[in-house]
């Protein structure tokens, strides 16, 4: 077998803490009270509950070990699409943890905490500098509640044009979260079907813009990968029946410093910080997803917004028409951080370089990848690209086989299934910041798994086989989930 770093070695066997704990061994010592002992009503303090008795060494070995199972950025190549899984250098951390903002009370009067203010409104103007947008806000936790506060921003919009509109356009390309947010705020997505080259058709979306629509929800670029060059044509059709146009800018990797968003056409875009900024995530760590907009719309944009009083940095609550706060105090204030710390230290033209180079090693993955596995749009990607298991078909191999079996090698599988235009999905998105070196360790452990399921196809609908649990059930872990110790 080929030999791919990372995967031999010493990993430690590890019971549950229930399994390994000892009745009345302890983590530490403390002096015997000076002060009369006083029972509790047993009704009250109830049995309490099951932990197990352990000492220091125990706790420290056991999540020690837990730790070293776990596969991160800093541990590998995590090449899951859409997901923007780089390396986020340690520079941001050691800013966002400086005690000045960690420390930084929220409700501090403004003049108290200049700094940290200062840090919001230079970021704000940042991100509406790299996306060409007017003004933006900081709040949103999340992409998905960019997605919300920009859809309720459409909504008062309309409601400001004293204008009734129920439905939304969403490309069948989009995430999920798309039709989610756009539900949530009450409006009935209608899905757009992408044409054959993997992009928005200008005439399916003059056939369905119409007035009762509030306008559409376009990623670009897309999750196939692919730049949707009409979207100019696409913006122009829905602004003339007086709708918006929405972009979900979480693929900014590719485009930042390259594309200026508002000459899209694009009304509302959010960022997620957590993929494009540099804050490590996956886990359901915290993010943040700033909402930019064009002129007309800024008065909607959750307030309070950071501004600039002459010398003063103040939270200005000045914004009568604002749809109102999506998140408490500041925002996720430590993710605001790293970005700033981020973009400050890349500056300009490295930015610019970075999306380059996402875009470059994404063609370079594709190029190496399009004879043996199958490429449906054949055409330049940009950050990411998408293959599918169709050529695998007759060997009784499929995607997930493929992805398992990657584990094996050392690397976290590429994102399966999705999007699901395309059957069969193996989405793969480098990033700019791994190495040639790495990218083709990655491309070679590829084409060794397509030509294990030539030669022993057996041995991969079993992948994993060298981790410490093998192919698990995933529709019984979803059903029926242990959630006890
Ligand atoms: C990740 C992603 C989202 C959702 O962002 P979250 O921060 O996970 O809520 C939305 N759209 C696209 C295209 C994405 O890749």
């Amino acid at each position: 077998m080929t030999v791919i770093a990372g995967t031999t070695g010493l990993i430690f066997n590890e019971p549950l803490l229930w399994e390994k704990g000892k009745k009345g061994r302890k983590g530490m010592s403390i002096p015997t009270s000076d002060v009369p002992e006083v029972s509790i009503d047993p009704a009250l303090a109830g049995d309490g509950p099951d932990f197990p008795d352990l000492n220091e060494v125990d706790v420290v070995r056991h999540y020690t070990r837990l730790s070293q199972w776990n596969f991160g950025v800093d541990s590998g190549m995590y090449p899951l699409g859409s997901c923007t899984m780089k390396y986020n250098p340690k520079i941001n951390e050691k800013h966002a943890a400086m005690p000045e903002l960690a420390s930084a009370h929220p409700m501090l009067d403004d003049e108290h905490v200049q700094g940290p203010i200062r840090i919001m409104y230079e970021l704000q103007q940042y991100l509406s500098s790299i996306t060409g947008m007017a003004a933006t806000s900081l709040q949103p936790s999340a992409g998905a509640q960019g997605e919300l506060a920009g859809m309720l921003i459409f909504a008062a919009y309309h409601k400001a044009q004293g204008s009734i509109r129920t439905k939304i356009l969403i490309p069948d390309t989009a995430h999920g979260t798309n039709p989610a947010s756009a539900a949530l705020c009450g409006y009935k997505p209608v899905p757009i079907a992408s044409n054959a080259d993997g992009v928005l058709d200008v005439e399916s979306v003059a056939a369905l813009m119409d007035e009762e629509t509030a306008g559409i929800m376009v990623t670009n670029p897309n999750t196939l990968g692919l730049f949707e060059g009409n979207i100019r044509e696409v913006a122009e059709i829905v602004h003339s029946k007086g709708g918006l146009v929405y972009g979900d800018g979480a693929n900014m990797n590719a485009i930042m410093g390259v594309v200026d968003i508002s000459k899209c056409g694009v009304d509302v875009m959010h960022l997620n910080l957590h993929k494009t900024f540099s804050t490590p995530h996956g886990g359901g760590g915290p993010g943040a997803g700033p909402v930019c907009v064009v002129e007309k719309l800024a008065k909607f944009l959750p307030a309070p917004l950071a501004v600039k009083d002459g010398d003063m940095y103040r939270l200005s609550w000045d914004y009568p028409d604002s749809i109102g706060r999506v998140h408490g105090f500041h925002g996720n204030y430590g993710v605001l951080v790293r970005a700033y710390s981020y973009i400050l230290s890349m500056g300009a033209a490295n930015l610019k370089k970075a999306s380059q180079l996402a875009v470059l090693n994404a063609n370079y993955i594709k190029e190496r990848l399009k004879n043996d596995l199958l490429l449906p749009y054949d055409k330049p990607c940009m950050h990411e690209c998408v293959f599918s298991d169709a050529k695998q078909h007759e060997l009784k191999v499929t995607t997930l086989d493929i992805a398992k079996r990657l584990i094996d090698y050392g690397y976290h599988p590429p994102t399966v299934y999705f999007p699901l235009v395309v059957p069969g999905a193996i989405m793969i998105e480098p990033t700019e910041t791994e190495c040639k070196e790495d990218i083709d360790q990655f491309i070679e452990a590829i084409l060794h798994i397509l030509n294990e399921a030539k030669e022993n196809p057996e041995l991969l609908h079993e992948a994993p086989v060298k981790t410490k649990l093998k192919r698990l059930d995933e529709t019984l872990a979803a059903r029926k989930p242990c959630l006890c110790g």
